[in-house]
C-alpha cells in the first residue's frame, strides 16, 4: 500500500530527511553522546519558544503532558477554557487527577476571548487555567496575546497552554506572555512522529510544584529538573525521536522562524480563500487557525467519499471530528507543507468535486 500524504492535522507528515534520523544508531541515555544531543537541543528549544525557562521532554504525546501540568500546577482548583474535543478533554484529564475543575466553556467553533478569562478568574477560585491556543476539532486559534495580558493580572493563577497544534507555526513568545507551561507534542506543528512532546516550565512553576502534593512518578517536574540539570531525563527516554528532534530543530531556525511563522499564515490564507469559495469556514470569524481550517460542509459531500478518492491519489485530508464528523472537514497547512503541496491538494479536490 503507497504512503498516503498527510493533510490532517496531526501526525503531520515527516520528511525523509528527519524519517532517516530516527534510524541513526542507538545510544545509551546516560551516555556523553546523549547529554550532548541533549543539551543541544534544548537552547534551540529555548529559542524558539524566546524563553529562558527549562524546557523539558517528554516520552509521551501530549495528553500526558496536559496530566504533569495539573497535577505539578493546580493545588486546588483550575479554570478550563473548553471550546471543542481537546480543550473539553483537558477539564477530565484534570477531575481524573483529583482536581476540581471548572469549566469556562463556548460553543464548539466559538473562541475563548480575554474578557470571558477576566470575568471567570476575578472570581479568586483559581490558582491555575487551562487554555488550548490551537483547538484542533474545530479550527479556531485564540488570541493567546490578550489572554496572556488579562491572565498576568492574576499572579497566583498557574497559567498553563496547549500550544500542541500551534508551536512551531505561531509565534509563542513564552516569556512575554507570562506562560508557565507551555505544551507540544512533535506531530503536529514540528513535523516529527509521535512519540515525544516538550514543555517549558517556568521556575514559578517549579516553586509551585515543590508545594503540591501527589505529582506522581512519571511526570512529576521536581524529578525531571534534576535530570535536565545533568542533561538528561530520569527515564529511558525517545532517543530516535530527540535525534529527530535535534535535526529539524536545525532546519526550522535554518528556514528562519519569521519565515516559518509568514509561511503558515500565507497556506492559511490560501485555504480559507479556497473554502469560502466553495463552502464557509467553522471557526468564529477573526479566530481562524493558522495551521488547520475547519471547512463546513455545507453542501454536504460525502467527506468520506472524498477522501476514499484522495487516497486513490494517496493523499489523506480529516474528515471532521467527533460530533463535527461529515458536518466539517479538515485540512491542515502545518509543518514542512510548502505551497506547491497545498494549490495541488485543492486543485486536485476542485476536479473530484467538480468545481
Ligand atoms: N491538544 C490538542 C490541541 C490536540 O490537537 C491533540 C491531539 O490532536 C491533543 C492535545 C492530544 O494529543 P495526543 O493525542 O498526542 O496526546
Amino acid at each position: 500500500m503507497p504512503h498516503k500524504r498527510l493533510f490532517i492535522p496531526g501526525p503531520t507528515e515527516v520528511r525523509g530527511e528527519n524519517l532517516a534520523a530516527l534510524a541513526r544508531p542507538q545510544i545509551g541515555h546516560r551516555s556523553a553522546e546523549f547529554k550532548a544531543l541533549y543539551a543541544r537541543v534544548n537552547p534551540k528549544l529555548q529559542q524558539l519558544l524566546e524563553t529562558k525557562h527549562h524546557v523539558f521532554l517528554f516520552t509521551s504525546s501530549s495528553s500526558g503532558v496536559w496530566e504533569a501540568a495539573v497535577r505539578n500546577c493546580v493545588r486546588e482548583r483550575v479554570l478550563c477554557c473548553m471550546q471543542g474535543a481537546f480543550s473539553d478533554r483537558w477539564k477530565e484529564v484534570a477531575e481524573a487527577n483529583g482536581k476540581q475543575a471548572d469549566a469556562l466553556q463556548v460553543e464548539w467553533g466559538q473562541a475563548i476571548t480575554a474578557a470571558m478569562v477576566d470575568e471567570a478568574l476575578a472570581s479568586g477560585h483559581y490558582d491555575a487555567i487551562t487554555v488550548v491556543h490551537n483547538e484542533t476539532s474545530t479550527g479556531v486559534m485564540n488570541r493567546l496575546d490578550e489572554i496572556a495580558e488579562v491572565v498576568a493580572r492574576y499572579p497566583d493563577v498557574s497559567f498553563l497552554v496547549d500550544a500542541v497544534s500551534s508551536m512551531a507555526a505561531v509565534r509563542i513568545p513564552v516569556d512575554d506572555y507570562g506562560i508557565d507551561v507551555c505544551l507540544a507534542g512533535l506531530q503536529k506543528a514540528f513535523a516529527l512522529p509521535a512519540g515525544l512532546a516538550v514543555a517549558s516550565v517556568s521556575p514559578r512553576a517549579l516553586d509551585k510544584a515543590a508545594t503540591v502534593p501527589h505529582r506522581g512518578y512519571y511526570f512529576d517536574f521536581l524529578t525531571l529538573l534534576k535530570h535536565h540539570e545533568k542533561s538528561q531525563t530520569p527515564a529511558t527516554p525517545a532517543i530516535p525521536q530527540i535525534q529527530a528532534l535535534d535535526a529539524q530543530l536545525d532546519d526550522i531556525l535554518e528556514e528562519g522562524l519569521e519565515r516559518r511563522y509568514a509561511r503558515h499564515s500565507m497556506l492559511a490564507g490560501l485555504v480559507r480563500e479556497w473554502a469560502r469559495a466553495h463552502f464557509s469556514l467553522f471557526a468564529q470569524p477573526g479566530y481562524e487557525s493558522a495551521t488547520v481550517t475547519c471547512v463546513k460542509n455545507d453542501r454536504a459531500v460525502s467527506v468520506a467519499e472524498l477522501n476514499e478518492q484522495l487516497a486513490q491519489q494517496w493523499v489523506m485530508i480529516s474528515n471532521g471530528y467527533g460530533k463535527l464528523k461529515e458536518q466539517t472537514f479538515r485540512v491542515a497547512h502545518m509543518g514542512d507543507t510548502q505551497e506547491w503541496e497545498i494549490r495541488g491538494l485543492l486543485a486536485t479536490i476542485d476536479r473530484l468535486l467538480g468545481h
